[in-house]
C-alpha cells in the first residue's frame, strides 16, 4: 500500500488541481456577424432540427446498417432547410 502512495506523489500537481479542463466559450459580438436569412422567403427565424442518413452496412464502422442523423436548420416559415453553401460559391 505505501507503493500507492509514492506514485501518487510523482503525479504532475497541474493534473491533480484540474481534473475538469473546460472548453472556454468564445464571446462573439453579434453586431459584427453576417445574420443569415432565408434564401427563398427572406426569413430571419430557423428553427433547430435533425436530417436522417441511412448508412448502409458496406459503409458502417461496426459493419451493419445503421441511421445517423446530421443538424440542419430549417426556416421557421417556409420549413425550407437552411444551406449556407447556397450563398458560398467557392466550395
Ligand atoms: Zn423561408
Amino acid at each position: 500500500m505505501s507503493k500507492l502512495y509514492d506514485m501518487t506523489k510523482h503525479l504532475p500537481k497541474k493534473g491533480i488541481a484540474k481534473p475538469m479542463n473546460r472548453p472556454q466559450q468564445m464571446q462573439i459580438d453579434l453586431s459584427k456577424t453576417t445574420p443569415q436569412s432565408c434564401s427563398t422567403c427572406q426569413c430571419p427565424s430557423f428553427l433547430p432540427g435533425v436530417t436522417l442518413h441511412i448508412v448502409s452496412a458496406i459503409m458502417s464502422p461496426n459493419g451493419m446498417e445503421m441511421l445517423v442523423q446530421a443538424p440542419v436548420f430549417i426556416c421557421a416559415n417556409c420549413k425550407k432547410p437552411f444551406n449556407h453553401k447556397e450563398e458560398k460559391t467557392n466550395d
